[in-house]
Order: C-alpha cells, then structure tokens, then sequence
C-alpha cells in the first residue's frame, strides 16, 4: 500500500516476504491492487501482500464475467481469528460476484494429521458455522467435504496419471516412508483446487498463506498439462463389419506373417482382436499403420478401417467438432468416430497442443493466488492452534477473548515515558495487528489512527489494549450470536456433515 502509516509492518517486514518474491515468483498485491474492485481492507492494508497471476481474476469481476473462489479448511481444531482471514476472502469475492467453494479438508486432516473422524465431523460443523455467520452465503456458493464430493475423487484420480512420485518428492519432500493416503490427500487437494472448473474453465482464486505456495504450483502445472484435449486418453478401436472380418482371414491365409515386422502384425493383432489401444501408442506407430496398408493394398485388398474413437468420458461433440475443425483434408466421420488415418502421429501431438476444447479437455486455466500474512502470535512469535495463549479462537468466551487480548505482547517502550517521546513499535505490535487485521473493520481511518497515535507516542499500549480487549470481547460475542442464528442455514446447505 502506498500508505505506509496503514501498512501494519512497515517496509523492512516486508522484506521478510521478498524472498518469497524473488525465490518463488509470487508477486506483489500492489501490482494488481489499482485494478482491484472495491478492494476488501485486507488489501488495502498489505494483509494481502501477494498474489499470483491474479489479474485474470480481477478482470472478471471488473467485467462481470465468471470467477470463482475457493479455499479449504482442515478441521483439526476450532476455528480461530487466523482463519477468519481466510474466511473473509471468500466472502469478499463471492460478494463481488464470483462463484464461491469452500471445502472441509477432512481426508487431509485424516491422513497427514491423523484426526480422528468423530473430531473431523465436529470441526468440520464448526468451521462452517463461522464461514456462514461471517457473511458466507450458502444458496449461492458451494461448500462440501473431500470425502463426499465424487466428482472431486474422479478429478483426482485423473490428476493423479499427470503427477509423479518424483515430482512429490521434488516439491514436499516425500520419501519413502510417506504413506499412500498423504499422496492421495495431496491430488485430492489439486482436484479441489481445479474443482470450479469442472463445468466451465474460468478465473479462479485460492486465497492462501505463503506456506500453502507448493500447492498453488502444482496445481498451476496440472492444470496446464490438463488444459488440452487429452490424446493420450482417446482410444483408437477397430470395430470391424463383416466384411473387414474377412479381410483379416485372408491376411492370415495369403499373406506371409515373415514379410512383417513385430509392429506391424501388432497392429494387425490389435484389427483382429478388437482390442482397443491408446490412441498414444498407436500414434507412435501411425506410420506402420500405414505401411501394413500399404502391404495389404499390395496384396489386392481393402485396407482396413481402423477408426479412432474418442472414449474419454468428458469429449463431447464439441471435442470432435473441433478436432474435425482442425484436421485438413479427407475424412471420414461417423458420430463420435473419426477415420483413423486422417490424423497421423505428428498431427495427433500438433492438435493436442493445439486445439483446447472447452468441454472435450478439462481446458482449466492455472489457478491464480493471493497470499496474506499470518498474525503474528498474541504472546509473540507464530499465531498456533496449538497454543491457546498465542491465538484468539473464534469460540472462545468472549471475556477469555478479553483476557487474552489484555495479556498479549506489545510494541510498545518499557516505560510510558519513554513511550511517549519515541513512541510505539506498531509495526511489531500484535496488537495492532488485531486492529488492523480485525478490530478496525472496514474503518482505515480508525487504524490509521491508532497507527498514528501509537508511533506518534499519544498511544500507551495500557489504555490501547483495553480498547482491543473491549473491541474482541464485543466481536466474539456477536460472532457467536451469529453463529446460533445461522445453524439452520447450516443444516438446509447441501453439505453431509457426517462421515
Ligand atoms: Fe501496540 Fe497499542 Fe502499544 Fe502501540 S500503543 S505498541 S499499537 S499496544
């Protein structure tokens, strides 16, 4: 932000994100942020510091185009105000106009964290009620489990031919030790990621923290390699009639299997059993094909008619309209077939780099990504689930809130005194990161105030804290009431809550 009084770190921390930039290519939110509608004030504010390929996404929304968002939880505690972060990211762009999904990463949760599956489903419960108490609307969006969501298998399965072992092992570190259920929880996630684009390819947004980065990457990668039509998944089948039929007898009674090399009688093999062959391999050996034509043309017979069917479940006409589009020249075709030799082997791979076919290939666009920074811990160091003290849970008792607030660390001097005359260290303060990441809401002024107040010495972090304390106290309480309010709405959305 240009602001810097309205940046909660001030420039040197964001130098701590700079490697981020420079190592892994994530770019700066300032880059996109003039472009932004309506930006939310964690945009604003440099919560959200990074992002990646995010314009496409922002140029949907300017343009009332399709968008989507989308963003998983992992249910292995209580939701707690890191969260609410994330939560608010997807409210924001659902609000703006986008398509809005956000899963509960319960086989996640199971494999790589072990939960159990009762504390899955109760956090699961929970996480969902703060989504939806927050602003989330569920007539509108799309909320589901890993576990349940059969398309999202199917994805993933998918996905998983297009990822390899080394590749998990380049990127998390996998080894040897780490078992098959963490690889599975790991395409399921790029599934979900690619998930909005099932139906239409669009624009899609995972809001993120920079830890989450590996992902965002390997889902880039799939779903580049998964934009084309997919070749390799079509099937050349040789659906001989009658009198095909007896052209394969006569070969075996009139022609010499010495005269032909182990290709080519595999393809006659494959004629004469029907067998059917990936397309892949069989353009690979296009040019035998060709050759054992010519043989059997030599020999005064009809050449076979191999046809290549396309039984990858997702081609539609519109696949084969445009394959057909783009092939020059002769061809045969029949409903969802078209005569094999029309494509030989260079064009099979030219078309398949070619031609993106909107409902035959998955057609995804990588996924875009921002990034926000985590809230620095109340007792210092990382905010953690696993440390009550360091972070506020979105269910905590309000006065717990209280109490937690006003025992948090501060950027503030060792005496008021000193306080006064060199001020406060608001950009280390985690307190003010409250305010700025929660407290202030959508008021700039009110954190700018307290950033101004605080650096300018006018701010003593006891009368600071207080307000804090009474500002989470008041949003715990209300955010708890809400959440009441909306467990009906919870058990109308079309979510299984149960494993
Ligand atoms: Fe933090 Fe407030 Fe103290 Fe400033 S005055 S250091 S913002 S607690």
């Amino acid at each position: 932000v240009d602001d810097v009084a309205l940046d909660p770190w001030g420039s040197s921390a964001v130098s701590d994100y700079r490697k981020l930039f420079d190592e892994f290519g994530i770019e700066e939110f300032d880059d996109v942020l003039p472009e932004v509608p309506h930006p939310h004030y964690l945009m604003r504010r440099g919560v959200i510091f990074g992002q990646r390929d995010y314009r496409p996404v922002v140029e949907a929304l300017q343009n009332d185009e399709p968008a989507a968002v989308l963003s998983g939880f992992m249910p292995t505690g209580d939701p707690h105000i890191g969260h609410k972060l994330v939560f608010d990211e997807i409210i924001w762009h659902q609000q703006q106009g986008a398509d809005a999904y956000a899963l509960i990463a319960d086989l996640e949760a199971n494999s790589a964290r072990g939960m159990s599956w009762e504390e899955i489903d109760e956090h699961s419960r929970s996480y969902l009620l703060s989504l939806l108490a927050l602003g989330f609307d569920p007539e509108d969006g799309d909320l589901y489990r890993q576990s349940t969501n059969r398309e999202v298998q199917d994805l993933a399965f998918d996905l998983g031919a297009e990822a390899n072992f080394s590749e998990f092992q380049a990127i998390y570190g996998f080894d040897g030790e780490t078992d098959v259920s963490h690889m599975q929880s790991v395409v399921t996630q790029m599934a979900d990621i690619l998930y909005p684009q099932l139906e239409e390819p669009k624009p899609t947004v995972i809001p993120v923290g920079p830890d989450q980065d590996p992902h965002v990457r390997l889902a880039r990668d799939l779903a580049e390699r998964m934009r084309f039509f997919k070749v390799s998944t079509a099937y050349a089948s040789f659906e001989l009639d009658d009198d095909e039929r007896k052209l394969v007898a006569r070969f075996h009674e009139e022609l010499d299997p010495a005269d032909f090399d182990d290709d080519q009688l595999r393809c006659v093999h494959v004629a004469e059993t029907l067998e059917e062959t990936p397309l892949a391999e069989l353009a690979v050996d296009a040019e035998t094909l060709d050759s054992v034509l010519t043989k059997l043309n030599e020999a005064g017979m009809e050449p076979l008619r191999p046809r290549i069917r396309f039984s990858d479940r997702r081609a539609t006409e519109d696949a084969f309209d445009a394959l057909i589009d783009a092939i020059d020249g002769e061809k045969r075709v029949y409903e969802n077939h078209i005569d094999a030799f029309e494509i030989d082997r260079a064009d099979a791979a030219e078309l398949a780099r070619e031609i993106e076919v909107d409902n035959g290939g998955y057609g995804f666009q990588p996924p875009s990504s921002i990034y926000h920074r985590f809230m620095t811990g109340l007792t210092g160091g990382k905010m953690s689930s696993s440390v009550p003290a360091s972070h506020i849970s979105l269910l905590d008792d309000p006065e717990d809130g209280y109490n937690k607030v006003k025992s948090a660390t501060t950027g503030g001097r060792e005496t008021a005194e000193e306080q006064r005359e060199k001020g406060g260290k608001a950009d280390e303060c985690p307190v003010y990161e409250l305010y700025a990441y929660l407290l202030a809401g959508d008021d700039d002024e009110f954190a700018k105030r307290v950033y101004d107040e605080c650096v300018g010495g006018e701010r003593l972090c006891g009368d600071c804290k207080e307000q804090a304390a009474q500002l989470m106290k008041e949003f715990l309480a209300e955010h708890q009431e809400k959440r009441a309010e909306v467990e009906e709405l919870l058990e109308q959305a079309d979510i299984e809550l149960e494993s």
